[in-house]
């Protein structure tokens, strides 16, 4: 159902992002893959998503954390494929160091990539969704949009800026037919959290089994990992027609994390 539309998801060649392109291209819209990595890996992921879904998927290597970078992602997907009507702003990074410790070119880059470049993508994509009169901004946030962990400033202030960001362009935007949403996972095991898992134990001075069972999964009432798969359904059906009056929501897709 998404035949003839054109999707840019932030980085998109891992994780969380690939499994929502991957999702896209299967319901037959054109991709715009983004992110970093081994461009022989890129360029295989590239490939495979289009041959197996039978669409266009082109790759911008902007870094969103740059928004000249972010504005010629867009103006390559306007000539490439005449416009934007989905876009997932998925790219994000992470760094766990008490408050005090936290490196101040970490705190930038997270505020950069997984907030600024949420503002950088959206404000230059809608006025070409105003013009089509249809649009879909998906916001990949987290539970750490509406609850804190410890050792997670950055983060979490990123993550509950872009909450705020989402409810204030669904309102700006509702009446051009133009939905705005931010999906929360829980945790997921992709290469981001396994990375943090080491910094973790350090930070709080437990081994890596426990950061697993007593801080990752403890408030995680499934007491199991969500999958890309989950996260890639709801970004779908956000686009679907069904989703139309979704708007402004903030949705937790946790194992029950944030119900405590
Ligand atoms: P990941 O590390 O597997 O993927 C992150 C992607 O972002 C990669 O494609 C990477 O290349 C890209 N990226 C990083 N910095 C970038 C930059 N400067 N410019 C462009 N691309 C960049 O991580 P993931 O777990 O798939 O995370 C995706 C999103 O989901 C993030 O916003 C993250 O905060 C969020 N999230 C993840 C979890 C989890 O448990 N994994 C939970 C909640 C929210």
């Amino acid at each position: 159902f998404l035949a003839g539309k054109t999707a840019i998801v932030t980085g998109s060649t891992s994780g969380i992002g690939l499994g929502i392109a991957t999702a896209f291209a299967r319901a037959g819209a054109d991709i715009v893959l983004n992110g970093m990595g081994d461009p022989k890996d890129i360029a295989d992921e590239r490939d495979n998503l289009a041959r197996n879904h039978n669409v266009d998927v082109i790759y911008s290597n902007a870094d969103i954390s740059k928004p000249d970078q972010i504005a010629q992602m867009i103006t390559l997907a306007e000539e490439e494929f005449g416009g934007v009507d989905i876009l997932v702003n998925n790219a994000g990074i992470q760094h766990v160091a008490p408050v005090e410790e936290f490196p101040v070119e970490k705190w930038d880059a997270i505020i950069a990539i997984n907030l600024s470049g949420a503002f950088h993508t959206s404000r230059l994509v809608v006025p070409g969704m105003k013009k089509k009169g249809w649009g879909r901004i998906i916001n990949i946030a987290s539970a750490h949009a509406l609850v804190a962990s410890p050792y997670k400033s950055a983060y979490v202030a990123a993550k509950h800026g872009i909450a705020g960001f989402t409810k204030t362009i669904a309102l700006e935007l509702a009446e051009h037919n133009i939905t705005a949403n931010a999906i929360c996972p829980g945790y997921v095991m992709t290469p981001l959290v396994k990375k943090q898992i080491p910094d973790t134990a350090k930070a709080r001075g437990i081994s890596e089994e426990a950061v697993v069972r007593d801080v990752l999964l403890a408030a995680q009432s499934t007491k199991r990992f969500v999958e890309v798969d989950e996260l890639a359904a709801l970004a779908v059906f956000l686009c679907s027609d069904g989703a139309r009056s979704i708007t402004g929501a903030i949705m937790p897709v946790d194992g029950g994390w944030t119900a405590h």
